[in-house]
């Protein structure tokens, strides 16, 4: 018997990193998942590697009709939808105000602001009806960034504070119905573009560095994964809307 027995969820970004390993964890868990992912190779990758309990489609988070094309493959590849994951984003490489150009700084902020809040923002949407039928939830990963500054930068860290803005308004908005959490990763290594810089200054790539910086050993994506499950299983979380488990490797209390 698996926590995620008979659900079906969709998960964004779900071709790399954190959203892989949910995606991993929910077909162990006895889910089926549809995935909406950017990467096309990552995306043959899943269809070939699971077939039957994966359907994964490409597509951008911050297009609407992706978000509602995805939503309905789900739908119509395995009947109905039970959990959204809101996952995919992007990362500002610890840009700092006084290093960018104004130019430099719109762009940066549309391009994640757009990815990493509307692309939360049309997923949910395009999830609700389908969510409504089954009495579903939501899981979105925030981050540390979502409370704390430093792990992010000028725009990368108020993108995740929106993060936690957006479950908190959509819990308030979907309840009864509709539980809505969050899991806030501390650091990971994963394919996200400049995250390797997280926690370091000037003396950078040294992992020892970071390693004195956590309490906790640092995980692998793959040791996020049972808050996913966690979140989006009724039973196990029923009591919870609005929540964002901290999972910082014990960050926040340095
Ligand atoms: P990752 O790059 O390994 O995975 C992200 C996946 O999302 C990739 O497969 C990518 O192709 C996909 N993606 C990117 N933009 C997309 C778009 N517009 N539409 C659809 N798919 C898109 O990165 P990750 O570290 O697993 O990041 C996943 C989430 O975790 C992000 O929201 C990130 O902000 C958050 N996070 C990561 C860390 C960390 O240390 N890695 C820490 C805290 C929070």
């Amino acid at each position: 018997m698996g926590w995620l027995d008979g659900k079906t969820a969709l998960i964004t970004g779900g071709g790399s990193g954190i959203g892989r390993a949910v995606v991993d964890r929910y077909v162990e868990e006895g889910a089926t998942v549809g995935v909406l992912e950017l990467d096309g190779d990552r995306v043959t990758a899943l269809n070939e590697e699971y077939g039957d309990t994966v359907h994964a489609v490409q597509g951008d988070v911050s297009e609407w009709e992706d978000n509602e094309r995805a939503v309905a493959e789900t739908v119509s590849e395995f009947g109905k939808l039970d959990i959204f994951v809101g996952n995919a984003g992007i990362f500002d490489k610890v840009v700092q105000l006084a290093d960018l150009e104004p130019d430099e700084l719109e762009t940066a902020f549309e391009e994640v602001f757009r990815v990493n809040v509307l692309g939360y923002m049309l997923g949910a949407k395009a999830a609700l009806p389908e969510l409504l039928k089954t009495e579903g939830c939501m899981v979105f990963t925030a981050s540390y960034s979502s409370f704390y500054p430093a792990t992010g930068g000028m725009v990368y860290t108020p993108s995740k504070h929106a993060i936690a803005g957006i479950i908190r308004e959509l819990a308030y908005e979907l309840a009864p119905k509709i539980r809505v959490n969050g899991v806030a990763p501390g650091y990971s290594p994963t394919n996200l573009s400049g995250v390797e810089a997280l926690g370091q200054g000037e003396s950078a790539a040294d992992p020892d560095e970071i390693d004195e910086r956590y309490p906790l050993r640092i995980p692998e994506a793959e040791e996020y994964a049972g808050y996913y499950v966690l979140l989006g299983s009724e039973e196990n979380s029923r009591a919870s809307t609005g929540a964002i488990i901290e999972a910082d490797s014990g960050l926040s209390i340095r």
